[in-house]
């Protein structure tokens, strides 16, 4: 497998997770320390109640941490919100926006999630955001055209070079088991790459784009060696130290 820039496995815990988790944060440190993960960059994203106390056992290793989401604002009366700065300030270097459940379930738009990117670049976080299609629009023949909206109005403009991470995540492939094909998921992020390099120009050719949705050991084999696939932003099997690792296990 040829890769232009280092990949990126990250675990998205989603709303998974009490302190007894932290012993499966431990046993990612520990597997990535002895060479696990290969030349992969390994990212957890655990629920914010988590996120301190991830950060202090992953600290001085080489795993990362990642928010799941932030607001647009620094601070301010958001009951419940929490900022980019505050994600930072807990240890997190990435963070995940424009999720599909938030998409969905919180109507975020995609102004809004080129707002929160903004502000997440703005606190010195990476931001991985997430774009897909749900199953009648790629069924209707749409998927391109979906993806390309959300990318031009999702990404900040003057985005600073490698800040940016995009996961391509199609809806109908998250938790259910089912996967596009190499052929589908190596369009699509043939299509992101070429329409992130207009839009930040000259960026296309070493921006990370993850494949998400299903991901797990069986198939991660196949998944991550599809063309323009940096990388894995991987849910339900994040939460086993033994199923991640073996996902990740794929870039040793
Ligand atoms: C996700 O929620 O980002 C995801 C990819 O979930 P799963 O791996 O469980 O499909």
């Amino acid at each position: 497998m040829i890769h232009r820039t280092r990949p990126l496995v990250a675990g998205n815990w989603k709303m998974n997770g009490l302190r007894e988790s932290l012993n499966e944060a431990a046993s990612i440190c520990k597997a990535v320390a002895a060479g696990g993960a290969g030349k992969a960059e390994i990212v957890v994203c655990p629920p914010a109640t988590l996120l301190m106390a991830v950060t202090a056992i992953c600290e001085g290793t080489k795993v990362g941490v990642g928010g799941q989401d932030c607001h647009a604002e620094a601070s301010g009366a958001f009951t419940g919100d929490i900022s980019a700065e505050m994600l930072k300030d807990a240890g997190a270097t990435y963070v995940i926006l424009g999720h599909s459940e938030r998409r969905a379930g919180h109507h975020e738009t995609n102004e809004q999630v080129r707002a929160k990117a903004k502000a997440a670049l703005g606190a010195g976080l990476m931001a991985i955001i997430c774009v897909g299609e749900t199953r009648a629009e790629r069924d209707a023949g749409g998927a391109l055209a979906i993806v390309g909206k959300q990318l031009a109005s999702s990404i900040p403009d003057n985005s600073p070079p490698g800040r940016i991470v995009i996961a391509y995540e199609p809806v109908w492939a998250i938790g259910t088991g089912f996967t596009p094909t190499p052929q589908d998921i190596a369009e699509m992020h043939g299509f992101i790459r070429e329409r992130m390099n207009q839009h930040l120009p000259g960026q296309g050719a070493n921006l990370r784009i993850l494949y998400g949705g299903s991901v797990n050991p069986a198939n991660a084999a196949q998944l991550l060696s599809v063309e323009d696939v940096d990388g894995a932003l991987v849910g339900g099997a994040s939460l086993s130290c033994a199923e991640f690792m073996a996902i990740a296990g794929v870039y040793r």
